[in-house]
């Protein structure tokens, strides 16, 4: 029974990420949720339960991003045209703090929805500070691989009482959500410690958080040096640079994922690059904050692992990697000119450099036998992919989300033919409605 599968994508543009330039027509078969093997050519006299006809088309590691708010999602086209910190306190916080359970449920569903039919297979995702149980179970139903963590805010100016938490309670409530859901969903679902940022959590919650992550060996995100008040504010309040900071409290290792690292500095890079740790690049939301541009190119010379992330609905508008990736493929040639970027780094780090720094490169983030069957068959023919051409080029710079014809998750088949397949779209539109209409109301009367 060897030659039996259980999933045969057949003649495909096969991408593997294991190698920059390396690309193959084949077929790729999977068992039991992981790739069995990958032929040059058509596999003969083998047999599979399901067939996905790539007949041409680009056959991708799944895509992942670094950095998501899935909870965000029912303030999108709601929160436009403000700087990060009149977003947070007037927009984003407010929205948080009038979530309910059902609400929280209902944002992730939509978040999940949107990226698995845009080809991101994993996420990096960072919750409110309540109700984070519900993002974990939308996971495990929509099949979507999740690290995700409920935010961390013991202080800060303009945060809504509902939000501000008693530090060793916010402690303790992030421990009970690890254990329950680190390695559920057959390791699918995984904790990462989640401190919002220096501005909304005291030295003891930093600290605090660094030490429960690595007490379990759980990941741990935050957000770092967005935006030019936020490290003014850092350094006024700290006596030190924001990034200095971080370290100071155990926030740098190669465990920890800071997203953005808009404004740093040469000695930044230089600690990031020296503790192994990992920035999310976050173009198409550091645009419409207005925040500035990384400097991504200098990253990655310092030798810092850059993965990329959509980071909230409501300040990107879209949870598309493909947007970010088209982004980080162009935004640098401003600053280093038309060479800043080969498309094919810029691929790995919506993949292999990705999964590296999420810890999962023996799970996904390249197709290779013995790895999670997690794929994305991306439409060669649509029009902005046409002609034939270098994969990596069509991808980054033609490619959109709405080009994913199939998202596969370990062999499971999450989108087919850009459908969900795994939950019901028009119940998603009809809670994403009713909800989004009574946070918005109740969020109103919380903002400052
Ligand atoms: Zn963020």
């Amino acid at each position: 029974m060897s030659d039996s599968y259980d999933l045969w994508i057949r003649n495909g543009t096969v991408i593997p990420m294991t190698r920059n330039g390396d690309w193959l027509t084949g077929d790729v078969l999977v068992r039991d949720g992981r790739i069995a093997t990958i032929t040059r050519g058509s596999a003969t006299g083998v047999r599979a339960r399901e067939v996905l006809e790539a007949d041409g088309n680009l056959v991708l590691p799944g895509l992942i991003q670094c950095h998501v708010h899935v909870v965000q999602s029912l303030l999108r086209h709601h929160a436009d045209n403000l700087e990060l910190l009149d977003w947070l306190r007037t927009r984003t916080w407010p929205y948080e703090a009038a979530l309910a359970g059902d609400d929280v449920e209902a944002a992730a569903q939509l978040g999940f929805a949107e990226l698995l039919a845009g080809g991101t297979t994993t996420v990096l995702d960072f919750g409110t500070t309540h109700d984070h149980d519900r993002v974990f179970a939308a996971a495990e139903a929509m099949g979507i691989r999740c690290l995700s963590g409920k935010t961390h805010m013991d202080a800060g100016d303009g945060v809504p009482q509902g939000l501000l938490e008693d530090t060793d309670r916010s402690l303790a409530d992030a421990e009970e959500l690890g254990r329950k859901w680190h390695g559920a969903a057959g390791g699918r679902l995984g904790y990462a410690v989640a401190p919002r940022f220096a501005l909304s959590c005291s030295r003891e919650l930093m600290e605090g958080c660094a030490e429960l992550a690595r007490r379990h060996g759980w990941l741990l995100q935050s957000h770092a040096s967005e935006n030019r008040t936020e490290v003014a504010e850092v350094d006024r309040r700290m006596g030190m640079g924001n990034i200095q900071y971080l370290h100071s409290v155990g926030l740098t290792g190669p465990d920890v994922i800071l997203a953005h690292g808009v404004h740093l500095d040469g000695a930044d890079r230089r600690l990031l690059a020296a503790t192994g740790t990992g920035i999310c690049h976050c173009p198409g939301a550091n645009l419409k904050l207005a925040s500035g541009v990384a400097d991504v190119p200098a990253m990655l010379r310092s030798g810092i692992t850059v993965g990329l992330g959509a980071d909230g609905p409501p300040c990107n508008n879209r949870l598309s990697i493909f947007h970010e990736m088209a982004l980080a493929g162009t935004l640098h040639n401003l600053r280093h000119g038309p060479k800043a970027m080969d498309p094919w780094k810029v691929l790995a780090m919506a993949t292999r450099d990705a999964a590296r720094l999420l810890h999962l490169e023996t799970i996904t983030g390249t197709l290779q036998p013995g790895l999670a069957a997690d794929m994305v068959v991306v439409d060669a023919t649509a029009w902005p992919l046409l002609p034939e051409a270098d994969p990596a080029v069509r991808i980054v710079y033609g490619a959109s989300a709405g080009h994913v014809l199939h998202t596969v998750v370990e062999g499971r088949i999450l989108v087919r033919d850009a459908r969900l397949t795994v939950a019901d779209s028009a119940e998603i539109v009809r809670r994403i409605g009713e909800a989004g209409e009574a946070v918005r109301r109740r969020m109103k009367e919380l903002i400052p």
